[in-house]
């Protein structure tokens, strides 16, 4: 099967932490890709922005060492980065200030969709906006996108919400979270809604419980002051799992439209019960064999900050009553592994008697690595006498399914910016959605920190603290494996 690619109409794209981190690793080699994968017309441009004293070539001179770092396969092609770079320029640009904004204005293309990435530090967010329409560069077909953190809690991701709303409309604005892009996050959505086989099952009547699970190996190196002061609750529970889990639990939406899509999401979110403290389990990682621990990378010998969370959340409502859905998430864990397991109950009478053993279908749904789908189904054992049963996986693996030509999923970033361009919000938070999101954790984090509450310490490379087993382990279940 070969992929389609829908071309996109002419376009200038500002990123603004045009020499940074994010803009290095992800936001110019997803537009390059874009680029050599044929979707772009030939006049689109691309304008970084930063503090930096740079020119167009100095610029293009960067972003061409990028390219050869984070898309090697791609800019092995010389004509192509070329073709590339020569549509790259660059602007120096004080966000909090007057230089750089006349020259930015005076390089943009009248009547075109116009996008500014704000790539940069959140508190600056606010003032590009101000000066983006302040220098007249807010039009209708303008769109500004920005990274997450968005806000540290509802207070302040309310205010931010107020900042936008004062020089954008809701529709203009694109919130990022690059869990949305990935292509088997969006399959979640055709998996659930593209099959007959799924949805009649998918409620309390069927379904045991669910287990979402974000596991990395990567420590929080490189980010160390920022995510001392976040977590793994504001870094990736209050974003990245809550939206895994509002796909997973959402009811259909009427069409696969922006509003109809975060309207059923938002439902889900208000639906959240506020979880209880004996449902929580924090953790922070220590060293073993020599390697740093949390609390050494940080340089902060008494935080208290957690690099590992599970919970059990509930949701009121008519279809999830009475199934518990399990969310964990944490650093320097065995294995990266993020995976969906849908635990459905047993069968409700065996006829084959109780030596011959119940085994309950799971569907597992792994967003990385090896994107793919499993169902365990129940079979007769082969060679026994009698009747005994086992578990055998149907397995796909939609790299191997779906052909060589698919081998590679487009990276989550070149999907959403290339919906930017297009002006399709569907995989972008809503303002009212990341709002939700943090009214429901505002009081879990309040509820430590009023508590004095201190992580449990895990080995690193192990599975996380032993008490995130007891809280399954109360409940009569068990963590599926996460895959070394
Ligand atoms: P970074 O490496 O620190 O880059 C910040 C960029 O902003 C630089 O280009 C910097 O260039 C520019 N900048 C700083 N102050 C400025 C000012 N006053 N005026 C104009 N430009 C200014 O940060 P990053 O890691 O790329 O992250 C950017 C944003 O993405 C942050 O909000 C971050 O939370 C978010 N994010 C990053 C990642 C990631 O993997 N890096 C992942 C998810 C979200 P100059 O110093 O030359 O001005």
């Amino acid at each position: 099967m070969v992929s389609r690619v829908i071309p996109v109409e002419p376009f200038d794209l500002v990123v603004f932490g045009g020499t940074g981190d994010l803009a290095q690793r992800k936001i110019l080699p997803a537009l390059f890709r874009r680029f050599c994968g044929g979707q772009w017309p030939e006049d689109v441009l691309v304008l970084g922005a930063a503090r930096k004293k740079l020119d167009d070539d100095g610029y293009r001179a960067l972003v061409a060492g990028w390219l050869k770092e984070h898309a090697p396969d791609r800019s092995a092609d010389c004509a192509a980065l070329d073709r590339f770079l020569s549509r790259v320029g660059y602007v120096p640009v004080e966000a909090q200030g007057d230089e750089g904004w006349p020259e930015l204005a005076a390089r943009l293309s009248r009547d075109r969709v116009r996008a500014f990435y704000f790539s940069v530090g959140p508190r600056l967010f606010g003032a590009l906006a101000e000066r983006i329409e302040a220098h007249g560069m807010a039009s209708d077909k303008t769109r500004i996108v920005v990274e997450k953190p968005f806000g540290h809690d509802l207070e302040s991701a309310r205010a931010l919400n107020a900042t936008l709303a004062g020089h954008f409309r809701e529709r203009q604005i694109y919130r990022i979270d690059h869990y949305l892009g990935k292509e088997t996050v969006q399959n979640l959505m055709a998996v659930r809604f593209g099959n007959m086989l799924f949805e009649p099952l998918w409620n309390s009547q069927y379904v045991d419980h669910i287990q979402i699970t974000v596991a990395e190996t990567v420590g929080v190196d490189g980010r160390e002051s920022y995510y001392d002061r976040a977590g793994a609750m504001r870094d990736m529970v209050q974003n990245h799992l809550m939206q895994l889990l509002c796909l997973i639990a959402m009811e259909p939406p009427a069409k696969f439209d922006p509003d109809a899509v975060r309207d059923e999401k938002l439902k889900v979110i208000r639906a959240l019960d506020p979880v209880l403290p004996h449902h929580i389990v924090r953790g922070q990682y220590v060293g073993v064999d020599g390697q740093p621990g949390y609390r050494e990378v940080v340089g902060n010998p008494r935080s208290s900050t957690e690099s590992y969370i599970a919970l059990r959340a509930h949701i009121s409502n008519w279809r999830w009553a009475g199934t518990p859905f399990y969310l964990r998430t944490g650093k320097r864990l065995v294995a990266r592994s993020s995976v969906i397991n849908v635990m459905f109950k047993d069968a409700p009478h065996s006829i084959f008697g109780a030596d011959a053993g119940r085994h309950a279908n799971v569907l597992s749904i792994r967003l990385q690595p090896n994107e793919g789908i499993t169902l365990k189904v129940t079979i007769k054992e082969p060679g026994q006498g009698g009747m005994r049963l086992v578990d055998v996986p149907l397995d796909m693996s939609f790299a191997e399914a779906l052909g060589p030509e698919n081998q590679v999923s487009p990276d989550a970033y070149e999907r959403l910016i290339m919906d930017v361009v297009r002006g399709n919000q569907t995989l972008f938070m809503r303002g009212d959605e990341v709002e939700a999101a943090w009214a429901w954790t505002d009081p879990i984090i309040a509820g430590w920190e009023s508590s004095g509450d201190v992580p449990k310490p895990y080995d690193c490379g192990s599975t996380g603290p032993g008490d995130a087993e007891l809280l399954m382990k109360r409940d009569g279940r068990n963590w599926q494996g996460i895959k070394p």
